[in-house]
């Protein structure tokens, strides 16, 4: 069974709002699969989850050159945060910058934008993820659907 939920924001403080109301959900363990465009405000999103967790959201900045940032959270111990943007759709280049130790993290909530066919494979092998799909309306707010396992 799906349980879905959907948002509709129309600034960058209303996506981190909801998120960090999504956050307060989420339990270790959790992977957030974050779907949209270039710009949709999947780092935005990040960065209301960090501050739901009672992280320091100041420090989220998009991980495109890094790959892989973690902040410490009050309520998770760690968010990942992935992205996965520069990485060939390959399992192989997924196991070799370690994305399925991150995934095998129980004690942590990964959250990676731009996941692909090869993360959605990984990911299937080891648990059933939360899907988080940002779309941008022509008035410029953001659509925010949550889909659970
Ligand atoms: P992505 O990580 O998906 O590329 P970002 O979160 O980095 O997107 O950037 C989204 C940009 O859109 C930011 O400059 C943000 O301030 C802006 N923005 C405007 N309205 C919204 C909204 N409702 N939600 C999220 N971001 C928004
Ligand atoms: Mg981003």
């Amino acid at each position: 069974m799906t349980r879905e939920d959907r948002f509709l924001t129309t600034g960058p403080e209303a996506t981190e709002k909801a998120a960090a109301d999504i956050a307060r959900t989420l339990s270790p363990g959790d992977i957030l699969m974050l779907e949209g465009d270039l710009a949709a405000g999947k780092t935005t999103f990040v960065r209301g989850l960090v501050r739901g967790l009672g992280g320091s959201p100041g420090e989220v900045s998009s991980p495109t050159f890094v790959l892989v940032q973690s902040y410490e959270c009050r309520t998770a111990s760690w968010l990942h945060h992935v992205d996965c943007y520069r990485l060939e759709d390959n399992i192989d280049e997924l196991r070799a910058v370690g994305l399925e130790d991150l995934l095998n993290d129980d004690a942590a909530i990964t959250a990676i934008e731009w996941p692909r066919t090869s993360v959605h494979r990984l990911i299937a092998g080891i648990a059933r993820p939360i899907i988080i799909s940002i779309t941008r309306n022509s008035d410029d707010s953001r659509t925010i659907e949550v889909q659970r396992p």
